[in-house]
């Protein structure tokens, strides 16, 4: 049977039994395909063309927007970067896997993504904003990730043109497609994107769509924008790029500030100077340091990555060196990715590994060596992830299982203390039970208030704020009396804004702020700076915040 015969037919069952979760879907898929034969077999989205919006009332992949934002990961084009190659670094510029971004492969779906777009910005926004939609996510609330190299060490006028056909998709998605009121216009959005399509994949649909969109794409000016994106439906609420020490210092920070970055992936890799030096990191230990003092007094969260097993270390000193991490006043990261190290062919590691000179963690070590140091891991941290998101079967050797977060889990059930794993999700949170919590700490030369809202009955946690007192003035806006609060993030399923959400909608936003504005005050400070992402600039502007440079600052006399 044609596919889209196949889809149509699914389509009208599930709309005759009435069918509203996924399994149902996919079960009905799968005894349909014995029956009917489809020339191939459509996934869940293709058949959601076939059905009015609205009719189905689940979301494929829920954790993808549990912390109320939905995701947007982009690539930009290869470029190598300017220090050389780090040894065990994959990918890059006509290498092994082909022409791809350095540090890629080819097979992480961001990079298949970006590739159908021919690294167009303008393009992956409008692709990953299309599929949301058919999946039946929000996309009001857009947390943009820039990936691919040292951004930050691109040429200045890609990095603008990047960042601004960005924001320009996001605007044009949401004049195209949404009324005034906010409603989605479903009919027109599958014309557009000539749904349903007879075949969804084809090259021919993409070819269409995308002359559409050139079409569109046209001139524009980053900073108009930006102002036009702080009111649209779609907005973005976070805008992360990534880098190396060398290239997070003042004069890359300012630069990002302009571009609406609001947080840093870091790659530091380790804390030592040998093995840095070995794995031709091309930055000292000292910039990293530097890099982290500067990017958080500028207002920055950081995640940081760390790489286990690299050349020099073993179990001992990559245990002692991640808890370093946090022991150690100059590091203290917001957010944590743990990259246990992999052998990639095409690189120098490769060939030291074949002359049997090297020899990688294995899922088994490395997972010991995590779950000792997650037990150890402060509140304030998020791990975001303990391994890369590249396909296992891209890699020589090294942690050797996809689900390796899974298997650790399972196999050492760690205590770990980390937001990540104190977030709501779908458990149930006792209100009476919430309390403000305030953490104080040293970091980077400044002082830190973590300051959380926690059902303490449940230990979870529902929201909180980062607020740092800086180690110096960088900027004009940063006086020596301001205060600078570097993320306020609060929890629930991604829900419409201005629409009822599980956690979101509680007015917990408002209570850390009244209580970071009070912690300001008491320590003698008179200025309030927030920096924030593009699309949240309004909610500020209603709490008495005004633009200031890239942020939004409030007086506190
Ligand atoms: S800095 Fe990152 S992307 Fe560049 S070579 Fe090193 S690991 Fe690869
Ligand atoms: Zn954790």
């Amino acid at each position: 049977m044609e596919t889209q015969d196949f889809c149509k037919l699914m389509a009208k069952e599930i709309e005759k039994d009435d069918l509203k979760t996924k399994k149902q879907i996919a079960d009905l898929r799968d005894s349909l395909i014995k029956k009917h034969r489809p020339n191939t077999i459509p996934s869940l989205v293709e058949i959601m063309t076939y059905l009015p919006r609205g009719s189905y009332n689940f979301v494929i992949k829920p954790t993808r927007t549990m912390s109320g934002v939905s995701p947007v990961a982009l690539m930009t084009k290869p470029i190598p970067c300017p220090h050389g190659r780090c040894t065990y670094c994959p990918g890059g510029p006509n290498s092994q896997f082909g022409n791809v971004p350095q540090s890629y492969t080819g097979g992480e779906p961001a990079t298949m993504r970006a590739i159908r777009n021919n690294y167009d910005p303008y393009l992956q926004v409008f692709n990953r904003l299309e599929h949301y939609v058919l999946l039946g996510h929000s996309v009001d609330k857009i947390e943009l990730i820039v990936m691919g190299g040292t951004f930050t060490a691109f040429d200045k006028e890609y990095q603008e043109e990047f960042i601004k056909y960005s924001f320009k998709a996001m605007n044009d998605f949401s004049k195209l497609f949404f009324e005034e009121d906010g409603t989605l216009d479903y009919p027109k959005f599958k014309k557009f994107f000539e749904l349903p399509a007879k075949d969804f994949q084809s090259e021919e649909r993409t070819k269409k769509i995308h002359k559409k969109l050139l079409e569109m794409k046209g001139e524009c000016e980053l900073k108009t924008e930006q102002e036009k994106n702080e009111s649209v439906k779609v907005r973005c609420v976070a805008l992360c790029i990534e880098t190396k020490p060398d290239w997070g210092l003042l004069e890359h920070g300012n630069q990002i500030l302009k571009l609406g970055c609001t947080r840093v992936e870091l790659g530091i890799q380790s804390v030592y100077e040998e093995v840095i030096k070995k794995v031709n990191r091309g930055h000292t230990i000292k910039d990293t340091i530097d890099s982290i003092r500067i990017l958080k007094d500028l207002g920055f969260k950081i995640s940081a990555h760390y790489m286990p097993g690299l050349p020099l270390t073993d179990k001992k000193k990559d245990l002692e060196g991640m808890k370093q991490l946090f022991s150690d006043e100059d590091y203290r990261p917001d957010m944590l990715k743990i990259y246990p190290t992999m052998v990639s062919k095409g690189t120098p590691l490769y060939l030291d590994y074949k002359k049997g000179n090297f020899k990688p963690l294995t899922a088994d070590s490395a997972a010991e060596i995590i779950a000792e140091f997650k037990e150890s891991v402060p509140e304030y941290c998020r791990i975001q992830r303990i391994q890369r998101d590249v396909p296992t079967k891209q890699w020589e050797a090294g942690v050797e299982l996809t689900n390796f977060r899974q298997y650790l889990f399972q196999k050492h059930k760690p205590k770990c203390k980390c937001i990540r794993c104190r977030e709501p999700r779908k458990r149930e949170i006792n209100w009476d039970k919430v309390e403000i919590k305030i953490n104080e700490y040293g970091a980077s030369n400044g002082t830190e208030y973590f300051i959380s809202a926690e059902d303490t009955e449940n230990d979870l946690i529902i929201g909180f704020i980062r607020m740092r007192f800086p180690s110096e003035s960088l900027r004009e806006e940063i006086t020596t009396s301001s205060a600078i609060i570097r993320e306020l993030h609060v929890y629930g399923v991604a829900t419409n804004i201005g629409a009822e959400g599980s956690v979101q909608h509680k007015g917990f936003g408002k209570k850390l702020l009244k209580k970071a504005e009070e912690i300001a005050k008491q320590n003698k400070k008179n200025k309030m700076i927030i920096i924030s992402g593009i699309g949240v600039k309004k909610y500020y502007y209603n709490l008495g915040y005004e633009k200031e440079g890239p942020y939004v600052t409030k007086s506190l006399e």
